[in-house]
């Protein structure tokens, strides 16, 4: 590999046009060295996910000092408008057929306002021979990196990366909720090596996240030879598969967790995870309980819930 100095630049990258008539663009930095992969990396298609910004913010001060053989594709902010209402999803003003970013691609160039966000960012995302999204979760999720089932490059990025769980999704199509249309499977679909990273704490910036996810993101660079260093061992990774679909609310209510459950527990099939009562009545409406066997990887602890709506999510050992 010819490695040689980065040259940085960064370019505006219109998405598309709001109905007041002013466009939506975001910032892609580029850091290039000599010939190599082109990895692809993007933060915040949830507006309150702030570590990865934070994360990306680091990488570049490790890219602009060093030699690499490749190409690597950063955009911090991705998903603009939600970042700025500081809410999860986009508002639905701006698109009210497709409010969540991440169950859009690849994107549609004649489609809603977000798929043709997509769609134009879709146009970097195909060549690369890696890709990373960087999410973060909350309290209530472990932090964890995650890609598809099959796909022995995607495993590799992920275990480089390093977080303690590698969760693995056995459905083509699964998404967060079980859904089609996220970053992670749509890459996957297209062939491209692609993993997800759920850091921890959405909503503010938390140092230990912050390094988890430039650390993560250097090994990966080492994994794939765009830095030249052999990627750190890290510690071993307890890989979950993530076969059977969440936990769900049967009706809506308020949901009780059981107090002594977190993330990241054991939990036996039919264990008792908590309860869902109709607060007016007082009547219990659910009795929630785990489907399978296995860990603990998200629990809902905002306690209203709408039928249909996840409860947790249980992982199985491979
Ligand atoms: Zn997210």
């Amino acid at each position: 590999m010819d490695y040689t100095a980065v040259t940085h630049t960064t370019t505006d990258r219109r998405l598309g046009r709001l109905p007041s008539g002013r466009d939506v663009s975001v910032t892609v930095h580029r850091y290039v060295g000599g010939p190599g992969p082109t990895v692809y990396i993007q933060a915040a298609q949830h507006g309150i996910e702030l570590n990865g910004p934070a994360a990306l913010r680091r990488l570049h001060d490790r890219l602009t000092d060093a030699a690499i053989a490749g190409t690597v594709l950063v955009i911090p902010v991705v998903n603009q408008l939600a970042f700025d209402h500081r809410s999860y999803m986009t508002p639905g003003e701006y698109d009210v057929m497709n409010p969540n970013l991440n169950r859009v691609w690849p994107g549609d160039d004649s489609g809603s306002l977000q798929e043709q966000f997509a769609a134009r960012l879709w146009e970097l995302v195909r060549d690369a021979d890696a890709a990373v999204d960087l999410h973060t979760g909350t309290a209530d999720m472990l932090e964890h990196v995650r890609c598809q089932a099959g796909d022995p490059a995607a495993e590799r990025l992920a275990e480089a990366f390093g977080t303690s769980y590698r969760l693995i999704d056995e459905a083509e199509e699964a998404g967060d909720d079980g859904s089609g249309g996220t970053f992670r499977a749509a890459a996957a679909a297209a062939g491209i090596p692609v993993i997800t990273a759920e850091l921890s704490n959405s909503r503010r910036i938390a140092q230990d996240a912050v390094a988890a996810g430039v650390d993560g993101i250097q090994n990966l660079l080492r994994e794939r030879a765009v830095l030249p260093a052999d990627p750190e061992p890290r510690a071993e990774q307890t890989v979950l598969r993530n076969d059977s679909g969440p936990v769900t609310a049967s009706e809506s209510g308020l949901f009780e967790c059981r107090p002594d459950i977190a993330v990241g527990d054991a939990v036996n099939a039919g264990e008792r995870l908590g309860a869902v009562y109709e607060p007016s009545s007082f009547e219990q409406q659910q009795v929630v309980s785990a489907t399978e066997r296995g860990v603990i990887f998200s629990l809902a602890r905002e306690s209203v819930v709408v039928k249909g709506e996840r409860l947790a999510g249980i992982a199985t050992p491979r």
